[in-house]
């Protein structure tokens, strides 16, 4: 995202106070890059500006939150693969190696893992702990 670069008297769109909605606002005073005062053409009344990047991020903490409800799910598939699982019988994963589905590897940082789908010409979705990744591989 490349930043606009404003200056006292350019027009921004921030959040009133007054009129308790996001209206044209004119830039009338500056700290360097950072807008610190504005004037609403709507109302006239001068505030202090707030940018609007700083107010949408608690709803991305809120959508961080309800990540560990999915990672509890795929933590739970992963144990239903490994208690069906012999990791005695994993193979160490290589890019050069053939693989099919159901067969369980060994990956040097993901760990054991099995694999549930493979996608022609040279991709295998594999299920590890930590999720389900994409790798390349070679396909019979
Ligand atoms: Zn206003």
């Amino acid at each position: 995202m490349t930043e606009k670069i404003l200056s006292a008297g350019d027009y921004i769109s921030a959040k009133c106070t007054k009129c308790k909605a996001t209206t044209n606002h004119t830039i009338v005073a500056m700290v360097g890059k950072k807008v610190v005062k504005v004037e609403c053409n709507t109302c006239g009344g001068t505030h202090n500006y707030r940018s609007e990047a700083a107010g949408k991020k608690p709803t991305k903490r809120k959508a961080t939150t309800t990540k560990p409800a999915t990672e509890s799910k795929a933590q739970r598939a992963w144990e239903e693969i490994m208690a069906q699982s012999r990791p005695e019988d994993s193979v160490p994963y290589n890019m050069a190696n053939s693989v099919t589905t159901g067969m369980l590897i060994q990956h040097p940082s993901f760990g054991l893992g099995l694999v549930i789908n493979c996608i022609r010409p040279n991709k295998t979705e594999v299920r590890f702990q930590s999720g389900v990744k994409l790798l390349r591989c070679k396909l019979d």
